[in-house]
């Protein structure tokens, strides 16, 4: 199996703020895996608040990665390959991707297949409204319209104002990530009061070390609280279900599509509310995830739409609804307009 990969950096079509942080753009690893005429793609979106980078992934993969000779199966390829991108999620699910791109291709079926999904839809996904200029506000929710759920980042001096503008302009359904932007007390004073602004629920209200407070806010809190910063792997579900009423899955967290369906069907379990995130990506991620997005409650699948330099195609969004595209594999084409990609 030939490994190829090339850096790329997504542009933020706006500067895209969080409570922790401001970005222009965000570098992307492409990794490609080629093996009898197939190509499977994969992508690496590093995130700083986990300790990873497109360094530290160049490096890894600077030091080579072994294949198994012979065509596994994907969990064998996962077992063998993943643990030589030492610890980088972002680098491991980029493989897994990869992978099972390939191998579902080879095996003449769609990724979703694989999972047991038996649906090209999934539900609607929400659009990002990013922390950033007061005076853009509505014309970003104006650049929303063909969404029907607004996700709002929070955790900065101004939500009240913030969401006062937003609802000047609209009254759809808001989704908040205060992105570990809170304490307790003004965790509990948010939480009541957005749930007068048809808030429907909050992401990641407080730091992640702080689960035991977490779970205070959760009894005071008259809306869901979900995960996020606190939920990366399978094995965080146990440790912090008591204090969330949903998670929100990442791939590029979990590092492994195996592990994302692993995460699904752990929260089905506890009676966890399951949502499918993603980062500012391009549409092989976003697509990867799409692929699982059917098994969940909430999608919030717009990483490569709050770009304006995606190379590939993947992913489509019929009113509002996550579509996953038709064809072996990921389903997902470079847009011949890019030069220099797979
Ligand atoms: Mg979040």
């Amino acid at each position: 199996m030939k490994l190829s990969y090339n850096q790329y950096d997504v542009h933020c079509t706006h500067p895209f703020g969080i409570s922790r942080n401001t970005h222009e753009s965000y570098p992307e690893i492409f990794v490609y895996l080629e093996k009898d005429g197939l190509i499977g793609r994969g992508e690496a979106s590093p995130s700083d608040r986990y300790g990873e980078s497109a360094d530290l992934i160049l490096n890894t993969l600077g030091k080579g990665i072994q294949f198994p000779e012979a065509i596994v199966h994907p969990n064998i390829f996962e077992e063998t390959v993943l643990s030589q991108c030492n610890g980088l999620k972002a680098l491991e699910v980029a493989l897994s991707i990869a992978y099972l791109d390939w191998w579902t291709q080879n095996n003449g079926m769609p990724m979703k297949d694989f999972f047991g999904v038996t649906t090209n839809s999934g539900p609607l996904t929400s659009f990002t409204i990013a922390i950033g200029n007061m005076d853009l506000i509505a014309q970003k929710v104006e650049e929303a319209k063909p969404y029907h759920i607004l996700k709002v980042k929070l955790g900065s001096e101004n939500d009240k104002e913030i969401i006062h503008a937003i609802r000047a302009e609209t009254d759809k359904v808001i989704r908040v990530d205060a992105n570990e932007g809170w304490d307790l007390a003004s965790g509990e004073i948010m939480c009541k009061w957005l749930a007068d602004q048809n808030v429907e629920f909050v992401e990641q209200p407080l730091p992640a070390d702080k689960v035991h407070d977490t779970a205070e806010l959760k009894k005071k809190s008259p809306i869901p609280l979900i995960a996020d910063e606190n939920c990366l792997i399978p094995e965080n579900i146990p440790e912090i279900a008591h204090a969330f009423d949903g998670i929100n899955i990442k791939l590029m967290k979990c590092g492994s599509m195996l592990k994302a369906k692993q995460m699904i069907d752990m929260a089905r379990e506890v009676d966890l509310q399951i949502m499918l995130g993603c980062m500012v990506e391009s549409s092989i991620g976003i697509t990867a995830a799409a692929h699982l997005a059917p098994l969940v409650d909430f999608a919030d699948l717009d990483g490569h739409l709050l770009i304006d330099n995606d190379p590939y195609i993947g992913m489509q969004i019929e009113d509002g609804r996550v579509i996953i595209p038709n064809g072996d594999g990921l389903g997902v084409e470079l847009n011949s307009k890019y030069k220099g990609l797979k």
